[in-house]
């Protein structure tokens, strides 16, 4: 991600268009280090999400990334979501994949393989 923003509606203005999609992260500056608390994308336009986000009271800053289509903001929000998992944030669950798509998380199915090639090799031997 590029630098963190401070989360106030005129910044945000300023530097993201209407009708953008992409991936956010939000977060706290503390220590000269961002904490990120919550990761999420947005499917239709990124400046709404944000002006409007229930976290908003909770984070200071914002940093984001535009994509050029849902399924790439998807796969950034999964890779995301995993990095920070280990971290207490807000995030209750596992980022929903965007409606009817069928997409799967990457991370999640990579781990699925992995699960089962160790299988097929266990039986082997
Ligand atoms: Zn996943």
């Amino acid at each position: 991600m590029e630098r963190a923003y401070q989360l106030v509606p005129d910044i945000l203005r300023s530097l993201i268009p209407k009708d953008k999609i992409g991936v956010y992260v939000l977060g706290n500056i503390g220590l000269s280090r961002f904490y990120p608390i919550y990761i999420g994308r947005s499917d239709t336009c990124l400046l709404t999400r944000l002006l409007t986000h229930n976290y908003r009271d909770k984070a200071t800053h914002v940093t984001w990334r535009f994509t050029s289509s849902i399924k790439q903001a998807f796969h950034q929000e999964c890779c995301l979501y995993h990095t920070y998992e280990e971290q207490n944030f807000l995030n209750g669950v596992h980022p929903a994949s965007p409606k009817e798509s069928g997409l799967i998380c990457p991370v999640c199915s990579y781990i699925q393989v992995d699960i089962q090639s160790l299988k097929e090799r266990t039986k082997q031997n």
